[in-house]
């Protein structure tokens, strides 16, 4: 274990395994900070460590180690829909403050844990969230690895900013509302279409409807897609080879998209037509990823419709479904992406499947190799990304709020609870932040020189890469709420 300049190494005395599937003791994880790649793991006889430590060693003995978490759904470019419901969002902000949210969201994230996200869909800001992703790359912002879907697929006026003031779009009185899908590589199965026939009964602009309705749902997802639609959005996207994502609220549109071939259904919350059984059996057949949502069921719907849509998922889970943890992230604030995982375990999901959703098969479900990387378990050459919790899913039910450390490409972002390097300041060309004595006494003697030679104190100027958390102000812990509220 002697590690070189590019290399260091991740010691853990409680490490979980998803392709086991069990808690592994004494195990050191080799990183390389070139590639942001695992070199190899080393397992210890004892938890004790060689001394003395390297100062590039990492000591995460007291934690419980993870791989770095996938959010399998998430939304970038959105925020709580109690700040403001998504339609409105999508129609009111302009795309500089969905963009300065986005960049905050995917600061949260990670810091979060969450060193993957599977974006599907940047409502109405086409392919920004493509844009998003390369600043990232870039590193020009920290954030998880974004896989993108820019917009989704749907039918006409099938998923669309909705308005009953259809006069004005894009004309010369004004108002013109950006468009929610197009084409690529997700696609609505179904959706609420029907809004504009029964408008919903809420008080808003034109007040409340004064005879709803009563012997229709009002406004029921129905499909959007034939058969034979869906068969070929899918076929298509093989073509290109990339992984398919289909938003599915009833089990018979959900069947479809199965049966099509999608890697992923999203959602399904309801069973209007009877059709659980069998998509459950087909997504068995066809090795369908659920990407059951549940943290936005949870935000949206009563308890009766919520403990539905869980012992739907536990029973899936149980007869051998594939299920990745997606919360639908951005219908609720970002940072807080691990109530999926809590509702799952809540629903008796066991904790290392649980943990398994959240990490190996959010690989599956962001299209495996397809992706152009591996993550979410331990081997040579994946990703190095490494979180650390405080404490044991297993004993503590909010441990998954508890994360200490998070490493994303061997690149380190949050260590001891505080984030690490997060707004890196400009730093000088090192000869010029280099003072000597004799400058600063010339500096002294002829003190109008000085505006126009005023280089400040050195040890201002070496933030960057000094290692030093940012103040605790700035963390964004279960408590203290997203960048959203705090900047709002
Ligand atoms: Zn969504």
């Amino acid at each position: 274990m002697s590690p070189n300049r590019s290399t260091l190494i991740v010691h853990t005395s409680l490490l979980f395994d998803p392709i086991q599937k069990a808690f592994l003791e004494n195990v050191s994880v080799e990183v390389n900070t070139e590639t942001g790649a695992i070199v190899r793991l080393h397992h210890r006889n004892t938890p004790d460590l060689p001394s003395p430590l390297s100062s590039r060693d990492i000591d995460l003995r007291d934690k419980v180690v993870l791989p770095g978490l996938v959010d399998s759904h998430t939304h970038i470019f959105l925020h709580s829909d109690k700040d403001r419901f998504h339609s409105l969002q999508m129609r009111d902000e302009s795309a500089v403050e969905r963009t300065v949210r986005a960049t905050n969201h995917a600061r949260a994230g990670l810091l979060a844990g969450y060193t993957t996200y599977r974006d599907l869909g940047t409502e109405a800001l086409g392919n920004a969230d493509a844009n998003l992703r390369d600043c990232v790359n870039r590193g020009l912002t920290p954030g998880p690895r974004l896989f993108v879907a820019t917009e989704a697929l749907a039918s006409s006026g099938g998923y669309e900013i909705r308005t009953e003031n259809k006069l004005t779009r894009g004309g010369p009185l004004g108002l013109g509302l950006p468009r929610a899908a197009d084409v690529v590589d997700g696609f609505y199965a179904d959706y609420r279409r029907r809004v504009m026939r029964f408008p919903p009964d809420v008080a808003g602009p034109g007040g409340r409807v004064l005879f709803p309705p009563d012997r229709r749902e009002r406004n029921p997802a129905v499909v959007l897609f034939s058969q034979e639609e869906m068969d070929a959005i899918v076929v298509e996207a093989r073509m290109a080879d990339v992984p398919v994502a289909a938003h599915a609220a009833e089990t018979s549109t959900a069947l479809m998209a199965a049966r099509a071939g999608v890697t992923t259904v999203e959602h399904v919350f309801a069973d209007r037509d009877g059709c659980m059984e069998a998509m459950v059996e087909e997504m068995l057949e066809k090795g369908t990823i659920w990407v059951p949502t549940l943290a936005t069921a949870e935000e949206s719907f009563g308890e009766d419709k919520f403990d539905r849509c869980k012992r739907a998922v536990k029973a899936a889970h149980d007869k051998g479904v594939r299920i990745a943890a997606g919360g639908d992230t951005g219908d609720f604030n970002h940072g807080l992406n691990c109530r999926e995982m809590e509702i799952m375990i809540e629903a008796g999901i066991p904790i290392e499947d649980v943990l398994v959703a959240a990490t190996h098969t959010g690989w599956h479900a962001c299209g495996g190799d397809a992706s152009g990387f591996r993550f979410g378990w331990w081997d040579e050459g994946n990703r190095a990304d490494i979180v650390a919790l405080d404490t044991d899913p297993r004993k503590d039910a909010k441990a998954m709020r508890k994360v200490s450390f998070v490493m994303k490409d061997a690149r380190v972002w949050k260590r001891d609870g505080r984030p690490v390097d997060m707004f890196p300041a400009t730093q000088w060309p090192e000869e010029a932040a280099e003072s000597s004595e004799e400058e600063c006494i010339q500096l002294r003697q002829k003190p109008g020189r000085a505006a126009t030679f005023g280089i400040p104190n050195p040890t201002a100027l070496s933030i960057r890469g000094s290692g030093n958390p940012t103040p605790a102000a700035s963390d964004v812990g279960w408590e203290t709420d997203s960048f959203d509220v705090k900047l709002a």
